[in-house]
């Protein structure tokens, strides 16, 4: 399909909805359905008894990760970045027919990006379309370009009548938005800016080139030991900011981790954070396999605050490296042997990592092992050499190197 096609297709595929609440043309929203609690409530029908294993699995045929750029538009011929080290500049070079190459972004902590400034005004036509790169529930994303600059990223289109003004799903596609936005991480998908028009609201967002997490866990049933540690290090790097910005994701899953160009883990889906200066909320939310005790619990206050991450990253550390979530089973079953820590980590995992996973996966939020602690771990070091260790190794390396010759 050329460009024209699927422009002429993007522009059929508003919903007619002339009546949507003023609000929704100023600001922008969207959704991410699949195995948010949302949909876990409604689908496995939380507290009920069934004998369905409460996890949501997502259609395995969904876009091949190393597809992404195959079908692409055909102007879109070459994406590659560097250097995604945590407060290190991120370079994306899109590389277009014109082989014009051009600097788009830095993910670091700034105000301004160069060419996504907060205040700049988008609109579809300065966008070429290419193909599309997935769908969720409220719409599709698809690769896009920006025309002037050959800026390569990804276009979210959702649907204003599909929204519902008032609802849920509104209120958590604004927070998603607002929270996303302010966000410059490398392990932490960007939202570049937003714009709507009369019937569709387009989120433009940084392309994840090596697509879902999730579809490549499926694909290798487990991870290598170093490349889960690995991950596990991006994760608690992206957490660390996060939560410094008192921001708490809530909804930590292999479904909601894209990968980057260069294999770097993305965090996407921010539709169940919450910004917390006061640190702690009472809002029960997240999917079901990952939930932490704390917001499982029908006594105590029901209170929890940034520690549920740590445990969802406990959770996601023994499912890379076993396959499985550690407490799948029946709905009902998964409640009880999460409040009662019943997991059993198999005997290949390890001693590193399951030490880690074990020190992750503390009934008692305030004794998990910190963020920081967990960046020290034995077995993130040993997987993850990177600033002085790898900066003096290298070193060692052109010294031996330059003394032989
Ligand atoms: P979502 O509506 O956010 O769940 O996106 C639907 C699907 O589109 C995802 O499952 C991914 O396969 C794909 N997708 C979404 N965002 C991106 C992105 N930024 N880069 C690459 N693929 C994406």
């Amino acid at each position: 399909m050329d460009t024209t096609d699927l422009q002429a297709k993007l522009q059929q595929i508003s919903l007619s909805d002339q009546n949507v609440d003023p609000a929704l043309t100023t600001e922008t929203y969207t959704h991410k359905p699949k195995g948010s609690l949302s949909a876990a409530i409604s689908i496995t029908g939380l507290g009920t008894s069934t004998n369905q294993p409460n996890r949501l699995k997502l259609p395995l045929g969904k876009l091949a990760a190393s597809n992404v750029l195959k079908g692409a538009n055909a102007s879109i011929t070459k994406v590659t970045a560097v250097s995604v080290q945590d407060g290190q500049k991120e370079r994306i070079a899109a590389t277009t027919t014109t082989t014009s190459t051009i600097r788009i972004s830095e993910a670091t902590d700034r105000p301004e990006i160069p060419l996504f400034s907060p205040n700049r005004k988008w609109n579809l036509g300065q966008f070429e379309i290419g193909r599309p790169l997935g769908k969720g529930k409220f719409g599709r994303v698809y690769l896009a370009k920006e025309k002037a600059t050959g800026f390569v990223c990804a276009l979210k289109v959702l649907h204003k009548s599909e929204l519902q003004i008032g609802s849920g799903v509104e209120k958590q596609v604004r927070r998603e938005i607002e929270i996303q936005s302010n966000l410059a991480h490398p392990n932490v998908l960007r939202l570049f800016g937003h714009f709507h028009d009369t019937k569709r609201i387009f989120l433009v967002i940084e392309f994840a080139a090596h697509g879902e997490l999730y579809k490549a866990l499926r694909k290798v049933h487990r991870f290598p030991e170093y490349r889960a540690a690995q991950y596990i290090a991006q994760m608690a790097s992206a957490l660390k900011y996060l939560h410094k910005k008192h921001i708490i994701h809530r909804d930590i899953k292999p479904e909601n981790i894209l990968v980057g160009v260069h294999g770097e883990i993305k965090i996407s889906d921010f539709g169940w954070s919450v910004h917390t200066p006061g640190n702690r909320r009472k809002t029960f939310c997240g999917t079901l396999d990952y939930l932490p005790p704390e917001m499982l619990k029908g006594g105590g206050d029901g209170y929890y605050n940034e520690k549920v991450d740590l445990w969802s990253l406990g959770v996601l550390a023994y499912e890379f490296l076993v396959g499985e979530a550690p407490f799948e089973d029946t709905q009902v079953m998964t409640q009880k042997r999460i409040t009662r820590c019943d997991m059993t980590i198999p005997p290949y995992v390890s001693r590193e990592a399951k030490d880690l996973i074990q020190r992750l996966l503390v009934l008692d939020p305030e004794k998990r092992i910190s963020l920081e602690e967990v960046q020290k771990h034995p077995w993130i070091v040993k997987y993850c050499e990177t600033g002085e260790r790898a900066a003096n190794r290298a070193a060692n390396k052109s010294k031996s190197s330059s003394e032989d010759e």
